[in-house]
């Protein structure tokens, strides 16, 4: 009879938030699938578990899962666990999960800490329908396109980030979304610096103008309304303006059209057809 996998998520920063069900989950384990073995280490010593690891990561996660599904077809039974947080989500875990239960295996996901839910839950923002994003790209262009194609989601939006990269995608989402878009960047969840800043795009990009940002951040950004939806934008000024100048109207008529069609302040269509 074929044994079981088992999903164990981990704490994201106090060690306390892991459960009596995940600790009986890996003491009772044959083995421990672990995406950094030297940090399930210290955690198995901090519970005093002694277990079996394989290490079971990005880069070599084909040839892993393919053991670690004979291992479990075998009659084994393997705790999955990652760095901190749920396995699986924007962690090592999603093939082995396919591969399992293309191949019959039953697999279990114990609920526990997660980054996204938690920060979602005290952001403040609407959390009745949103989307997780995970990670945007590191290459600007496909990060802007991303995050081009969520201009309209109306859902409340969840992603990761790297504070390094932190500003460069705050400014990225302050041209995407618009400056005064709310986000709640939830920092340092359930460690001692915990901190949850409610404000807008431009206020946070201004606020790391002065403070580098550190530690982990979840960013909750909300979604459009239907008023921003439809109301149209400088860019969209310049677009018609462009438009109708190269239907042969005078920029002054051009501008004056514009700001009729879309009733907007002719000054803002002004300033629009400036970068024209
Ligand atoms: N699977 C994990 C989970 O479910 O929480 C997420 C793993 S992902 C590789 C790591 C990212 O999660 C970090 O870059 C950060 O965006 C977020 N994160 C993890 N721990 C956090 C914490 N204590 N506070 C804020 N964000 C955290």
């Amino acid at each position: 009879m074929s044994g079981m996998l088992y999903l164990v998520p981990t704490p994201i920063g106090n060690l306390s938030d892991i459960s009596i069900r995940c600790r009986e989950t890996l003491e009772n384990a044959d083995f421990i699938a672990a995406e950094d073995t030297r940090v399930t280490l210290k955690l198995l010593n901090h519970l005093g578990i002694k277990k079996s690891l394989v290490s079971y990561f990005e880069h070599n996660k084909a040839q892993k899962g393919e053991q670690i599904v004979a291992r479990i077809l075998a009659g084994e039974t393997c705790a999955l666990v990652s760095d901190a947080g749920s396995p699986a989500i924007s962690d090592p875990g999603e093939d082995l999960v396919k591969q399992c239960a293309e191949a019959g295996i039953t697999v279990c996901a114990i609920p526990g800490p997660c980054a996204a839910i938690t920060a979602l839950s005290i952001s403040g923002q609407a959390t009745g329908r949103f989307c997780f994003e995970g990670f945007l790209s590191t290459a600007k262009k496909s990060r802007r396109e991303h995050l081009q194609a969520l201009e309209n989601e109306t859902r409340t939006m969840i992603f990761y980030e790297a504070p390094h990269k932190l500003v460069n995608t705050l400014e990225d989402m302050a041209t995407a979304f618009g400056p005064d878009r709310p986000i709640s960047l939830c920092r340092e969840l359930t460690k001692l610096h915990e901190e949850v800043i409610r404000t807008t795009l431009d206020g946070a990009i201004k606020l790391y103008a002065t403070q580098p940002p550190k530690g982990e951040f979840v960013l909750i950004v909300a979604g459009a309304t239907p008023a921003e939806k439809q109301a149209p934008t400088a860019s969209d000024a310049a677009a018609r303006v462009a438009q109708l100048m190269e239907e042969g109207l005078s920029r002054k008529d051009a501008i004056k059209q514009t700001a009729t069609e879309l009733q907007l302040p002719k000054n803002v269509v002004y300033d629009a057809a400036l970068e024209i």
